[in-house]
Parts: structure tokens; sequence; C-alpha cells
């Protein structure tokens, strides 16, 4: 199992923190509290956190001041910074991003949009995935070139896709997590990630458009009624057999 990310949340009212702990816990984090920057500057001595929510308005060291000793520290540079504050004042913003923070929240927040704004944070910061090569059936991605190939038999000339970027992020996802059934919520959460407010029905409007550019290959991505989608090589083997037996002189 994976590890679960640890979140140091610096924030001296303890019912915030208490609320944002409980959140981040009911979703696969780990919460670590910390009431000021002393007690924050000893969980880092501890364990260097995945992330850092952490309020502006503190006793002693404020936020800001905290945010850019983290980004000067070797330690704490690549750490994202999600700053909470009851400001909402463009300068006060731009105040806080220029400090280091990596994202902005205002209070009062809902739960799941500091949520959203988090795992979008963590991404962003996760290294590239490899340039690699996968290859499904006779679907072919290659990651270091961005292209799509497929081959129409096995020993066919494999033939190069016209695949859109955003259709090629989903088709990635899709190849790396075959014979997965991925809800919507779930490839808006993976695949466009930052964006993280459009509606789902765009998810559907991508996937329309992979299958076009697909053409033959289009029908490994299938639909799976009432859950999502899911990218299967057997999906192809099948509906060619079903086209094969179609074509076929009665
Ligand atoms: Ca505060």
């Amino acid at each position: 199992m994976r590890r679960m990310p640890q979140i140091l949340i610096v924030e001296d009212e303890p019912a915030i923190a208490e609320l944002i702990a409980v959140n981040l816990r009911h979703n696969g984090f780990q919460p670590v509290w910390a009431a000021d920057g002393e007690a924050a500057r000893r969980e880092i001595a501890t364990a260097v956190p995945d992330a850092i929510v952490l309020d502006w308005m503190l006793p002693g060291t404020s936020g800001v001041a905290l945010a850019r000793q983290w980004r000067a520290d070797a330690q704490t540079r690549t750490v994202p910074i999600l700053m909470l504050t009851a400001r909402g004042d463009e300068p006060d913003k731009i105040a806080g991003l220029d400090a280091g923070a990596d994202d902005y929240i205002t209070k009062p927040f809902s739960t799941q949009e500091l949520l959203a704004r988090l795992r979008a944070a963590l991404r962003r910061r996760a290294p590239e995935p490899p340039q690699e090569r996968i290859v499904i059936g006779r679907l072919t991605l290659d990651a270091a070139t961005h292209r799509v190939f497929w081959q129409d038999t096995a020993d066919a000339e494999a033939q190069l896709l016209k695949v859109g970027p955003t259709e090629f992020r989903l088709l990635g996802h899709l190849m790396r997590n075959p014979e997965r059934v991925h809800s919507r919520a779930r490839l808006l959460d993976q695949v466009w990630g930052d964006q993280v407010f459009i509606e789902e029905r765009t998810v559907d409007v991508h996937i329309k458009r992979l299958r076009e550019s697909l053409g033959a290959a289009g029908a490994m991505v299938e639909t799976v009624r009432g859950a999502g989608y899911r990218l299967s090589a057997n999906a192809a083997a099948t509906s060619a057999r079903a086209a094969a037996a179609n074509s076929s002189p009665a």
C-alpha cells in the first residue's frame, strides 16, 4: 500500500486545525498539527512533511515569514505550501505567493476546495513521469516523442495517430492503468488536476474526441455504464472479431 502523504497543519486556532485534520484523515492523508512556528519547526525536524497548510496569522512568527524561511531551506524548499488566511486582498495574496506559498485559500473555505488544492499542489510537485513507451495490444504510446501508434494487424506497419494534448494525457493515464474502471471524478482529478472546477461532462467530450482520434483502436476505450471508462486490450480484440464477422460474406 502507498504511504499516506503527511500534511503539516500550522494553525493556532484548534477548531480550524481539527476540522482540517479530520478531513485530511478521512481522505487518506496523515495530518500533523503545529500551533505555531516553533512547533512547526520541531515537527519538520522530526519528519519533512509532503505538504504544509500554513495559516497567515500566527502568534509569533507570521505564516508569510515561515513560508519565506522554508523556501530558503534546502530541506523544505520543494515542499508545497498552501497558505490559509482570513484576508482576501490582492496585495496580501501576492505577498503570500511572493514568500513562496504555492497556493492561497481564503477563510472561510470549503474543505473540498482545500483538499482539491492540496492534491493539485502535491501533483505539481510530483516528479515528471518517466519518458516511457507503453504498449497495450497493438496500441503504443510514446511519452518521449508524444506520439501514438496503432498497428491494424500484428504484421502491419504501425501508423501514427493524431491525438490532441488533452486526449494524449487522458490516453496516457488510461494506458498506465489498463483494465481498471475510472470514474469521471477520478479522471478529472488525475488528468486535469489543476483545473478541478471543470464539469464532469467535459471528460465525456474528451473521451469522444480520443475515440475519434484513435480510429480502430477507439474501441479499446470502453464506457462502463454508471461507473466511468476503462481501457481494455480485450475490447479491441472483441470489436475486431465483431467487425470481421460483420464484414465476412453471409
Ligand atoms: Ca490564525
